[in-house]
């Protein structure tokens, strides 16, 4: 087998495109039913190579975008705005010169489409608008490798198919949904390509070093982050989206390098029961061309047996939701420049190719239904508007303005109607005060997308998932909602969404009281902490001057600080404004409850975090806590690489951070290592399974609850959905709290809604005391789980804590920090880090 497999390598690679010259030819790519203008700048000409021969970086992406938009009148160019690593987001509206002299217009007409009134629009001469987007995953290089070719073949074919083209469509061409990611790709197999082309799989070229170049620059999966829109790429898209109500998106990716070629629709059963059936068999009818295309050049593909259209928060899912279809393309990758596989050898112009095919039969897919696909947009927000419920859903929190600001700015991001709340109301046993809450009425365009934002669904008609099961974002943000509101509490609807300001602080002679529950406290009390004023946490309620303070208040005293009494004061107001916090001056230390000079108030010392992150960790659990420290909470850590760990001096920190463990990436010496920082005072804390790795080291004493899933009248056909039915793929789950431990110091409620993708299921300990966060009787809030699981998930403890020596370890069996919008259980983390030697 492994001879023969060599034998037809060495037979294809000598009928190549690469060969050993690494040399392609455009006349590979391009079609010869059109002529091209030889006035426009080929690739080769910008690049000093013709795609496929080196991996585009994103910086030579932009220059030959910007060259071909200039010398072309069919295409305009424009920066969205710049990613984390200050790369523009760039994108090319392409159509016909008459179109362009009239874009706004076009735009204004076809917007009409998704509103009210839109019965008298006339759709037989529209243009449609097709939403073309290459490599999210900035290692799956093919599609924007493919875009170079693409937007040339867009500015240079010529001929009466062409312009019948352009004429009816307005294409959204963007080059690079992940600059950041395809940027630090490039350069890996740039840096690793060897003249004579090397395609044996061992190679280093073909196995990336660790994070990678499939995430974002805080290591994020932004084909995930379409619904949350938490990342400066997906604001630009989204926006983008919004602006146009596209007819057609496409998401260009890769896959496993023995693959073939993926389109969409994917597996049918797991289509989210909110998308019309039309969809996906318009999606079905778009992939005829596809199929016709492909087979033209001779290229394998598959459909409808892996992928699907669940989570709205993928690129290909988004616009189902939104009155479009979006499509999903994935190619079997070359990963670097060329690779032996099942399939031959499979080089990476090949895989380019591929795309380029399926970027133009999208086209022709757009010429053909055309007028299909715009009544059909029409169609979705007109039932949409037939089932819309009225009143509203209301959402707040009395004490943490943070979150629910930042759940108000993801609706408008959405270009959802949010109002203020016209007078401070109760329902479903929650307070929405005015300033703090706010109304979204249920009669608006956007209904469906609200309702699959909001809603709490637990049953399925499928048990497997590509992606997680819920995403409620009530649950998620932690705030109160109810969906029963009435259209009378609304105020005004709100057009500028602003923070409301936040109250000076006065001057006090003795002492500074900050509540815990805003999200963005622990901002605040870092800056105070790193600044060297001496702070403390009250371990008890208490109330001063005619106000209560609850569990977790932060107390800052006057005397015997390094900054005298007026210093103090301009600097905690300058803290509280900078951190949209309510910061009290008191004036005494006499109170109900602790006294401010009691023991029950614990000095805090400044927070110094490491996160261990590498080869052996998981990057995305690992990015959203540097993401968040880093852009939310202004807060330093040090990202340790597994690698370095042995030389480290560990002393420089009073916490690390251990997200999810991949294998054994921590050896003997360096577990001794890290056991013996925490016997000498320092908090460990861990994610997920990590669990295993406290166990195996014996540094938590811990019981799991076994479950057994014997297979009985499963066929081998069948054993994969069987074993797959039994994953935690993600979903909400809710715990009872106990208020007054110092982990849920900051929550008003007794429960808090958690994030889980993992089956660790830890039983909870005899002392009750020691079960702080604990699953609730019938935990389970939304999306799926199976039956054995939820047998097994009831009062488990998805928290412990144990001391060892002078230090804690503290795990978590559940992501608080999931994907950037879990803002409910960050403050976890926080009260982890600065609480955790209070505990
Ligand atoms: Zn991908």
């Amino acid at each position: 087998m492994r001879l023969l497999l060599v034998l037809i390598t060495l037979l294809l690679s000598s009928l190549s495109t690469l060969a050993q010259s690494g040399k392609v030819d455009m006349d590979y790519y391009l079609p010869t039913d059109v002529t091209y203008n030889l006035n426009i700048p080929t690739p080769e000409s910008v690049l000093g190579y013709t795609p496929g021969e080196w991996h585009v970086s994103h910086d030579k992406l932009s220059e030959y975008m910007r060259t071909l938009a200039a010398a072309s009148d069919r295409m305009t160019i424009e920066s969205r705005g710049t990613t984390f690593e200050g790369r523009p987001i760039l994108l090319l509206t392409v159509t016909s010169p008459s179109n362009h002299a009239n874009i706004e217009n076009i735009r204004k007409e076809h917007v009409k489409l998704v509103e009210d009134g839109s019965a008298s629009l006339s759709t037989s001469s529209m243009p449609i608008v097709v939403y073309q987007g290459m490599s999210i995953h900035g290692n799956e290089p093919s599609g924007a490798n493919a875009g170079l070719i693409a937007a040339y073949y867009l500015a240079a074919a010529q001929g009466p198919k062409i312009d019948a083209l352009l004429d009816n469509t307005i294409i959204l061409f963007d080059p690079s949904f992940n600059p950041d990611g395809l940027q630090r790709f490039a350069y890996w197999a740039n840096t690793n390509k060897s003249i004579n082309i090397n395609a044996d799989p061992q190679d280093r070229e073909y196995d990336e070093v660790w994070p990678g170049g499939r995430t974002n620059h805080y290591w994020f999966d932004m084909n995930r982050d379409w619904l949350p829109v938490q990342l400066p790429e997906s604001k630009a898209r989204i926006k983008t989206f919004h602006n146009w109500y596209p007819n057609i998106l496409t998401d260009h990716h890769e896959m496993g390098s023995n693959s073939s070629f993926f389109f969409q629709p994917g597996i049918q059963s797991r289509t989210h029961p909110l998308t019309p059936a039309l969809n996906q068999e318009l999606t079905k009818q778009i992939g005829n061309y596809h199929a016709a295309a492909l087979d033209k050049i001779g290229s394998f593909y598959y459909t409808e047996e892996s992928f699907d259209d669940f989570y709205y928060g993928k690129g290909s899912t988004f616009p189902d939701i939104n009155g479009g279809i979006g499509i999903l393309f994935e190619q079997g990758s070359s990963r670097g420049h060329a690779q032996e596989t099942e399939n031959g050898l499979l080089e990476f112009p090949f895989t380019i190719r591929n795309q380029f095919t399926a970027i133009l039969s999208t086209l022709e897919a757009a010429q053909g239904m055309r007028k299909q696909l715009l009544d059909y947009q029409r169609d979705f927000f007109k039932n949409a508007r037939g089932e819309k419920g009225s009143g509203a859903y209301a959402f707040g929190s009395e004490k943490d303005a943070g979150s629910a600001y930042h759940l108000a700015e993801v609706l408008k991001r959405h270009q959802i109607k949010v109002h203020e709340v016209a007078q401070d109301f109760s329902q479903d046993g929650a307070n929405f005060k005015k300033g703090m809450s706010y109304i979204v009425p249920k009669n608006q365009r956007q209904s469906r997308l609200i309702k699959a934002m909001f809603e709490k669904r637990t049953t399925f008609q499928d048990s497997l998932f590509y992606d997680i099961s819920a995403w409620s974002f009530p649950l998620s943000f932690g705030v109160d909602f109810t969906e029963n509101a009435s259209l009378s509490k609304a105020g005004n609807e709100i057009q500028d969404l602003k923070r409301k300001p936040t109250p000076a602080v006065g001057t006090s002679t003795y002492a500074y009281l900050m509540e815990w529950h805003d999200y963005y406290t622990p901002k605040a009390l870092n800056t105070i902490l790193n600044k060297g004023i001496r702070a403390k946490v009250g371990m008890q309620k208490f109330s001063v001057e005619g106000i209560s303070y609850d569990y977790g208040t932060i107390m800052i005293p006057v005397q015997n600080q390094s900054l005298n009494k007026q210093e103090l004061a301009s600097f905690i107001n300058e803290v509280a404004q900078d951190a949209n916090v309510t910061i009290k001056a008191v004036s005494t230390g006499l109170t109900e409850g602790i006294d401010l000079g009691s023991n029950q108030f614990r000095a805090l010392e400044p927070a110094r975090v490491a996160m261990i992150v590498g080869e052996g960790i998981n990057p995305y659990d690992a990015g959203e806590m540097w993401h968040l420290f880093d852009t939310r909470y202004n807060m330093r850590i040090t990202k340790i690489d597994t690698k370095d760990l042995g030389r480290a001096d560990l002393s420089r920190y009073t916490d690390i951070i251990l997200p999810n463990l991949w294998g054994n990436a921590i050896n003997k010496g360096n577990t001794d290592k890290i056991k013996q920082w925490v016997r000498s005072g320092g908090t460990l804390i861990g994610y997920k399974n990590v669990a295993n790795w406290f166990e195996r080291n014996k540094m938590l004493d811990i019981d799991f609850v076994k479950t057994k899933n014997p297979a009985k009248n499963v066929s081998f056909e069948q054993r994969r959905d069987f074993t797959g039915a039994q994953v935690i793929g993600g979903a909400i789950f809710e715990a009872k709290q106990d208020r007054s431990h110092p982990i849920n110091f900051g929550y008003t409620g007794d429960k808090v809604s958690l994030f889980r993708n993992t089956t660790l299921f830890i039983k909870a300990d005899s002392t009750s005391y020691k079960n702080p966060i604990q699953y609730t009787k019938s935990p389970l809030q939304a999306g799926y789980i199976s039956k054995i699981n939820l047998k097994a998930i009831p009062e488990t403890r998805p928290f412990v804590h144990q001391s060892a020596g002078r230090g804690e370890v503290i795990l978590f069996t559940d992501n608080t920090n999931f994907r950037a919008f879990w803002y409910g259980t960050n403050k976890l983390l926080m009260n982890a880090i600065f609480f955790g030697s209070e505990m």
